[in-house]
């Protein structure tokens, strides 16, 4: 049986032997020589997409100040950045608005001003504590001042994306950009035959592990993106890397007129050419990708599907439909693509850049479930905190308990004890009703005696 292993594309990369091809360029050998020999030819192909990535984010730690705060609200310039995490983390996310500006500057504005290493204006808020009572702090802050600044973008890499366009009378402004009226135009996105997910749609070298391109530095896939439906033609990946390791080439913030700010990121994946149907799936061209082309101007979940479009169709500048020629343009970079593509191939030639294998595949079946709209208040599920009564004795739940122990130092009368596997048992008839227990058990465990 014809196969190579990993490690020995990797000793050919290390010996500056290995030979590397573009998606592109591989579906113009496949075609030409078929997949066998293409096969044997070919040891990497590099896939590479740059289009609006709105699922992405960054994690930042800011370090402790003096006296230390535990940040429960957080602004980086104007921008409010999630802090329910660690005291001073907080993530980011890539379509977050501004308090001030909307979404004229926003979360990705912020990330690509980091990435330039431009001060940013960091506010914080907290309620204050013992261990950490500072309430506020406003300071300015670079990239190189943070300890870590990793991004984590939970669905990016769309295997391909449905092709827009608007019946209506009146302009649309959307996630796929203007959609001028009567079907003027038609916008798409994703890079066809040089989209990773389109060359690996079954997932043998794509998955958790595998290492990547992402916005210039070195990524890895942590796993299937959120919204991932391979059955339909819609994987997506979840992705990681350093921010501070980043070039701004490859990271730019935008703003759809209309809808928000977006984060285009440029994300490239070599494939290994490990058997000659590797070939064949990465000699995948336009003519062969197809996607919808959804009409827009419904405001409905369930948007009519006008047809059926090839990704050839689309990249020609018209598609028709109903006997009228239309417009079509992309909203992703195939310019930047097709170098991240190139600049993949070229570190791998170079020997710069080695390849993974996933450590566990990606699902091959997801449903994607719509959001159903049912009549509920929260406090119908919310377990709100007891009051703390006095000379009240205390029995421990067992079915709450998590075994911390941390009632083990705070009950003066040894009504809780360790055993050797460190489970946590407890003598209730001990008890003396001190109430000490009762707040300091961060499982809710400890309860009133009935
Ligand atoms: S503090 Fe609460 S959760 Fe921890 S061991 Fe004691 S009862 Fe269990
Ligand atoms: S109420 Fe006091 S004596 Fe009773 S278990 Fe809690 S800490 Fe121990």
């Amino acid at each position: 049986m014809m196969k190579k292993t990993l490690e020995e594309i990797n000793e050919k990369i290390k010996e500056g032997k290995a030979v590397v091809l573009t998606a592109e360029e591989m579906t113009r050998l496949v075609k030409e020589k078929g997949p066998e020999d293409a096969f044997k030819q070919v040891d990497v192909v590099t896939t590479a997409t740059f289009g609006a990535m709105c699922s992405s984010g960054v994690f930042l730690n800011f370090g402790h100040a003096d006296p230390p705060i535990k940040m429960t609200k957080v602004w980086l310039n104007d921008v409010p950045a999630y802090t329910g995490i660690a005291a001073v983390d907080a993530y980011l996310g890539a379509t977050e608005p501004s308090e001030k500006f909307h979404f004229y500057y926003g979360g990705a504005q912020v990330i690509e001003d980091l990435v330039r290493r431009k001060p940013v204006v960091l506010r914080a808020e907290a309620y204050g504590t013992d261990c950490y009572p500072r309430k506020s702090i406003t300071t300015v802050i670079t990239l190189d001042d943070l300890n870590q600044a990793i991004m984590v973008n939970p669905r990016n890499a769309y295997q391909r994306y449905n092709a827009a366009t608007n019946s209506g009378s009146k302009t649309l402004f959307t996630y796929m950009g203007k959609l001028l009226p009567e079907m003027a135009n038609i916008t798409f996105s994703g890079a066809g035959e040089l989209s990773p997910l389109m060359n690996d749609p079954d997932f043998e070298t794509i998955g958790l592990g595998t290492r990547i391109f992402l916005a210039g530095a070195e990524g890895y896939i942590i796993g299937h993106g959120t919204q991932h439906s391979p059955e339909n033609g819609f994987a997506t990946l979840m992705v990681k890397g350093n921010l501070k390791e980043m070039s701004p080439e490859f990271l730019r913030a935008a703003v759809f007129e209309g809808y928000g700010c977006t984060l285009y990121l440029g994300l490239g994946v070599p494939i290994p050419v490990l058997n000659p149907g590797i070939a064949r799936k990465t000699g995948i061209s336009d003519e062969e990708i197809f996607t919808s082309l959804v009409d827009y101007s419904y405001p409905s979940r369930n948007r009519p599907v006008l047809k059926k479009v090839s990704y050839a169709e689309l990249k020609s500048g018209w598609v028709e439909v109903n006997g009228k020629k239309i417009k079509t343009s992309p909203l992703s970079s195939l310019f930047m693509a097709k170098k991240i593509a190139r600049l993949l191939k070229e570190k791998i030639i170079r020997g710069e850049f080695f390849l993974t294998l996933p450590v566990e595949r990606l699902p091959e079946r997801s449903t994607v479930k719509p959001l159903e709209i049912r009549e509920v208040r929260a406090e119908q599920f919310i377990k709100v905190k007891k009051d703390i009564p006095e000379q009240k004795k205390m029995y421990k739940d067992d079915s709450l308990c998590f075994h911390c122990g941390h009632c083990l130092s705070i009950c003066p009368s040894g009504v809780f004890m360790k055993t050797e596997q460190w489970e946590i048992k407890s003598q209730p008839e001990r008890c003396s009703g001190c109430g000490l227990c009762l707040d300091a058990c961060p499982a809710g465990a400890i309860n009133v005696r009935k």
